[in-house]
C-alpha cells in the first residue's frame, strides 16, 4: 500500500473521473453516485488525507474502527457502516453514523427501531442483501425479505432507504450485472409494496472491481476501497 499524497490524489481523480465516465453512458447524472471510501485497510494519516482532497463520506465494515476514527477525524465527515452490526454495538454506532448500509437481520433491525426510539433520532438504514447466495456473505435471504416486508415496514422510527449488496468477486467484473440488476429489481418490487414516504431510493452496489457496472445498473453508492489506496 502507498500513502503518498499524490498516489492518493491521483488515485482518488481516476476514480472520479471513471464513475463520471460509467454515469454518462448510463444517462445517469454523476451527482446521483455517492463515493464511498472505504478506508477499512488505510492508515488513519491516509484517511486524513482523503478527507483533505475533499472527500466527505466514510466507511468502515468494523464498528469498533469506524468509532475510533470519528473520534479522531473532522466532524464534517459522514460516515457509513458497511459491515456487521453487533447488537451491543448499536446504541454507541447509531450517535456517529450517517447511515448503516448494512442491516442484516429482523431482529438487528427491531433492536436499532428501539433505540431510535428512545433516542429520538430516524436512522438511515439500508438493508443488505445475499444474491450471491455464497455461506460467507451476510445478508437477508430475498425470498425471506420479501416475505418479512410488512413487518419490517411497522419499524417506523426507522429510515429505510434502500438496499445493498456485495456481488461475488469476478475476474471479469461483467459478471457481477445480474446479481445488480436483481438487486434493483428486488428494490422496485418491494417499492411497490411500500408507501410513499418509503421510496427506497438507494442501492449501495459496487466495489473496486466493479463499480462501473454498479453505476449502470443505477447504484447510488459505490463503496470503494483497494482503488484508492493501491500503487500501481
Ligand atoms: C472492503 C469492502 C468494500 C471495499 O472493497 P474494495 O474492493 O477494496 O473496494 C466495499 N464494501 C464492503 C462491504 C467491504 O467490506
Amino acid at each position: 500500500m502507498v500513502t503518498t499524497h499524490e498516489q492518493i490524489e491521483q488515485n482518488l481523480r481516476s476514480v472520479r473521473n471513471r464513475i463520471a465516465a460509467a454515469a454518462r453512458r448510463a444517462g445517469r447524472s454523476a451527482d446521483a453516485v455517492t463515493l464511498v471510501a472505504v478506508t477499512k485497510y488505510a492508515k488513519a494519516d491516509v484517511v486524513r488525507t482523503l478527507v483533505d482532497l475533499g472527500v466527505r463520506d466514510l466507511g468502515e465494515s468494523r464498528p469498533q474502527q469506524l468509532g475510533e476514527r470519528a473520534a479522531l477525524i473532522d466532524q464534517s465527515v459522514r460516515w457509513h457502516l458497511i459491515g456487521s452490526l453487533q447488537r451491543n454495538k448499536a446504541r454507541r454506532t447509531l450517535s456517529v453514523v450517517e447511515m448503516i448500509h448494512s442491516a442484516n437481520s429482523v431482529r438487528l433491525l427491531r433492536h436499532l427501531d428501539y433505540l431510535a426510539q428512545e433516542l429520538e433520532i430516524r436512522p438511515r438504514v439500508l438493508l443488505e442483501v445475499n444474491l450471491s447466495g455464497e455461506a460467507t456473505k451476510h445478508g437477508f435471504d430475498p425470498v425471506a425479505l420479501t416475505s418479512e416486508w410488512d413487518g419490517i415496514l411497522s419499524l417506523k422510527h426507522l429510515s429505510l432507504e434502500g438496499l445493498m449488496t456485495m456481488g461475488a468477486w469476478e475476474k471479469d467484473p461483467e459478471r457481477t450485472r445480474p446479481t445488480f440488476a436483481g438487486l434493483r429489481e428486488l428494490r422496485d418490487h418491494l417499492r411497490e409494496r411500500s408507501p410513499a414516504d418509503v421510496p427506497l431510493e438507494h442501492l449501495s452496489i459496487g466495489m473496486s472491481n466493479d463499480f462501473e457496472i454498479a453505476i449502470e445498473e443505477g447504484a447510488t453508492f459505490v463503496r470503494i476501497g483497494s482503488a484508492l489506496f493501491e500503487g500501481r
